[in-house]
């Protein structure tokens, strides 16, 4: 079972912002901003590669719900979803980060050049 299961089932330790049937968020352990929440499905889905429209639409809902939970709807935040090797992906249960608390950067998410493939 993926840790983000034993979280779910609460056999792992979370610090829990929202739950509902479906969806869980909580804290990352190793923030990456001042707000640093994971959203994920309760079921095991591997990425957003593999998710459903079905459960993207429920994930909508909950994350706009997190976002009015820990006000930061008005200030602006960031949605990342990591996928595969590439996407530098380390959970493989799907996860959006929620990210905001402050201006966020949004440059070196490559070493490679970035005009270098076209
Ligand atoms: P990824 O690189 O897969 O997109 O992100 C995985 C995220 O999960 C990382 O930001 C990492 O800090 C977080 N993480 C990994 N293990 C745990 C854990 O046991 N608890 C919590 N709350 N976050 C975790
Ligand atoms: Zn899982």
């Amino acid at each position: 079972m993926c840790i983000f299961c034993k979280i779910v089932k609460k056999e792992l330790p979370s610090n829990v912002i929202l739950e509902n049937d479906k969806f869980l968020a909580f804290h990352d352990i190793n923030p990456k901003a001042p707000i640093h929440i994971l959203a994920i499905p309760k079921a095991h889905v591997n990425s957003f590669d593999e998710v459903s429209s079905e459960t993207m639409a429920g994930m909508t809902d909950f994350i706009q719900e997190v976002v009015k939970v820990v006000k930061i709807q008005k200030a602006g935040y960031r949605l990342v979803t990591n996928i595969g090797e590439n996407g530098a992906q380390e959970v493989p249960h799907l996860h959006f980060h929620v990210l905001g608390g402050a201006k966020l950067r949004w440059d070196h998410i490559s070493d490679a050049d970035p005009k270098g493939h076209f």
